[in-house]
């Protein structure tokens, strides 16, 4: 067999140690974002209270770190960078109890090997430091040196004897991007630590030492953020979760706002990721992701934190508890919480990008609405007139439910039936499981229809602005749901099936799932060829065209594929047929249908959002309205 392997090659040898520290290193230090990460953690664990962080040319150039921790005792100073060396733990069983972010006696070694790395560290009580010089592996003689207490490392030329790894850095703004990420997993991990990091010499953070988190994510992310985050906490046969999670209308297009503390340690965990995901459901739209900061406080010898090699992944004993606990409780917070969308008028209007961009939009619109109105009501009476109509007499605060209750009960009545099924075009608003239309909704009867797309209504606390398609979206999706669950959608069976065409593919997509379809109302039979006739059909969507409808669901399960499970397919679902049966945006609605629609409001689990998650409606307070139109005090 003809080989090219000499001799040398195909027998087994030892690997020098700098080739295995190179080896160890290539799996620890992948970037210059893992030095900073691996000597921020070294920080923390010598309890240090200041960490200061400065970085040349996205690391590639220079990583200084420097605490004003406990330092390295002078004999230790040659151990700390060698391989498999720590002063964490002692035996296998203390990798069950780690307190510490690091045990594995690795980082030290790893970065000496492949930088220009150099160490000095002051104790407690001594005169002068000692500092180490290790070039690419190769150590020089460790001399005395004037230091104040705690540990200072520069890490120069990142990879300079492996310059494949050194060739593969991203450009300046890329490597900093994920040093500031990993100097943020700390920070937030750690608000009583002041941290400083510093870009070419330009101070990028500096955050002061706090108690409250919460100062911490608003010097981060600013004060919309801060604003809008709901304190959550629990915790389960010792196992602690806290910490906070953004309103939905903060949600992100992607996970990076989701952040997950294991004792101390940023994590990521798929698994706690979904039951997040899972707690958010219906509130937040599909493809978009909640913003959550989240700590988890649990027992170490529950955990095994050595799976992997930066420890980013941990496995727990019980990984379902943890799912549990999360799961219930974001969902106890927000079933407890009213979750309409504040209008908090933005003082830099016009900024209003990004994931609030859309209630931005509508508060921009309320406002000009409203502005409007002041206008008109100029020209016919005095300002304090037009304040008044648009907020409600103050006086009538405490009283307003009950004197709207009598007439809009009436309402109701007169117009079921009566001028709601006069227009033909517009969906008739069912009333759930035979319940009349309660009083509640008389709180608001002071309604009105705007571009045929939203309606505003008085409240007791100033105006909300509802999103018609949205809110009716949400009731229909609910009374799907709930029929379901209580054994099954209301079917209008066809005496005349309706017959659709479709491709193969399609016609054996849509067969595979006629037992869910049935569930769903959809009563769909084979036709020969490719044909597909639909013999019954949901009560609830007789608005709908059915052939739309189904080849909307061939397309729905086409593009979803295997991924999604049967819950989530039957969800997916349950949501495109609320949408197709719930009224449009341009619909004009008779005051009645208003009426009905917002009385069924009260009648949801969570009548804030669509299905989809967008906010059903806005509110604007008293108050806002005052401030907005000057009228202080
Ligand atoms: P590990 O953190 O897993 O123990 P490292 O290679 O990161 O391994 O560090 C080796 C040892 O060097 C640590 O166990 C610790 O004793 C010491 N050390 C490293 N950095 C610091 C620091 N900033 N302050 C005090 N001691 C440090
Ligand atoms: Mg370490």
């Amino acid at each position: 067999m003809p080989s090219t392997h000499t001799d040398v090659e195909t027998r087994i040898h030892q690997l020098s140690a700098s080739v295995i520290n190179k080896i160890a290193a290539g799996e620890v230090i992948e970037r210059p974002a893992s030095v900073v990460k691996e000597l921020l953690e070294n920080s923390v664990d010598a309890l240090a209270t200041r960490i200061e962080v400065d970085i040349e040319q996205g690391g590639a150039e220079l990583i200084r770190i420097v605490d004003d921790g406990e330092g390295i005792h002078p004999d230790d100073i040659e151990l700390s960078i060698a391989s498999h060396a720590t002063s964490k733990i002692s035996d296998a069983d203390d990798l069950f109890s780690v307190q510490t972010m690091g045990f594995r006696g690795e980082a030290l070694a790893s970065i000496s090997e492949v930088s220009q790395f150099r160490l000095r560290t002051k104790q407690h009580g001594e005169t002068v430091g000692v500092e180490l010089e290790v070039q690419g592996g190769i150590l020089k003689e460790p001399k005395a040196c004037g230091c104040p207490e705690g540990t200072q490392i520069e890490v120069r030329q990142l990879f300079c004897n492996t310059p494949v790894r050194r060739k593969f850095l991203k450009t300046q703004g890329t490597e900093f991007g994920h040093i500031s990420e990993q100097f943020t997993r700390v920070a937030l991990a750690n608000p009583n630590l002041h941290m400083v990091l510093r870009h070419n010499g330009k101070t990028v953070y500096e955050l002061p030492a706090t108690h409250r988190l919460i100062e911490r994510l608003e010097l981060f992310y600013g004060s919309e953020l801060a604003q809008n985050l709901i304190w959550v906490e629990a915790e389960h046969e010792g196992t602690r979760l806290w910490g906070y999670v953004a309103h939905p209308s903060q949600s992100k297009s992607t996970r990076k706002g989701q952040y997950l503390f294991l004792n101390g340690r940023w994590i990521q965990d798929r698994s706690l990721q979904h039951a997040l995901g899972e707690g958010y459901r219906g509130l937040v739209m599909v493809g978009r992701h909640p913003v959550a900061f989240l700590f988890l406080d649990v027992n170490p010898s529950f955990i095994d934190v050595n799976v992997h090699p930066t420890k980013s992944e941990v496995r727990f004993q019980d990984s379902q508890v943890l799912y549990r606990l999360m799961l219930s409780t974001l969902r106890n917070k927000f079933l407890a919480m009213d979750l309409d969308s504040k209008l908090t008028v933005d003082r830099n209007e016009g900024e209003g990008s990004g994931p609030s961009a859309e209630p931005k939009e509508m508060q921009r619109e309320l406002v000009s609405w409203a502005k409007t109105r002041l206008d008109e009501y100029k020209k016919h009476g005095s300002l304090f007139e037009a304040v008044d109509k648009l907020a409600g007499p103050a006086d009538a605060h405490s009283t307003g439910e009950q004197q709207s209750e009598l007439s809009s009960t009436e309402s109701l009545r007169e117009g079921e039936g009566g001028e709601s099924s006069k227009l033909g075009g517009v969906t008739h608003l069912d009333s759930p499981e035979g319940m009349e239309h309660p009083a509640s909704a008389a709180a608001e009867i002071r309604a009105m229809q705007v571009h045929d797309c939203y309606l505003v209504v008085e409240t007791t606390e100033g105006i909300t602005v509802i999103d018609q398609h949205a809110l009716h979206e949400r009731i229909m999706y609910e009374q799907l749901k709930r029929r379901l669950l209580s054994g099954g959608v209301e079917i209008q069976k066809l005496l005349m099936p309706i017959t659709v065409e479709l491709s193969s593919r399609e016609a054996s997509t849509l067969l595979d799932q006629t037992e869910l379809l049935a569930e769903l109302g959809l009563l769909i039979q084979e036709f020969g060829g490719s044909t597909i006739a639909l013999t019954g059909y949901p009560t609830l969507l007789s608005k709908a065209d059915p052939r739309t409808l189904l080849r909307d669901i061939v397309e729905l399960l086409e593009s979803s594929s295997k991924k999604l499970d049967r819950r989530d397919l039957i969800d997916e679902l349950l949501q495109m047929m609320s949408c197709k049966a719930a009224i449009k945006a341009g619909q004009r609605l008779t005051f009645e249908e208003m009426e009905s629609l917002l009385a069924q409001r009260h009648l949801c689990d969570d009548h804030h959002h669509c299905p989809h998650g967008r906010p059903t409606a806005l509110k604007l307070t008293r108050s806002e309205l005052d401030r907005q139109f000057g009228r202080l005090g």
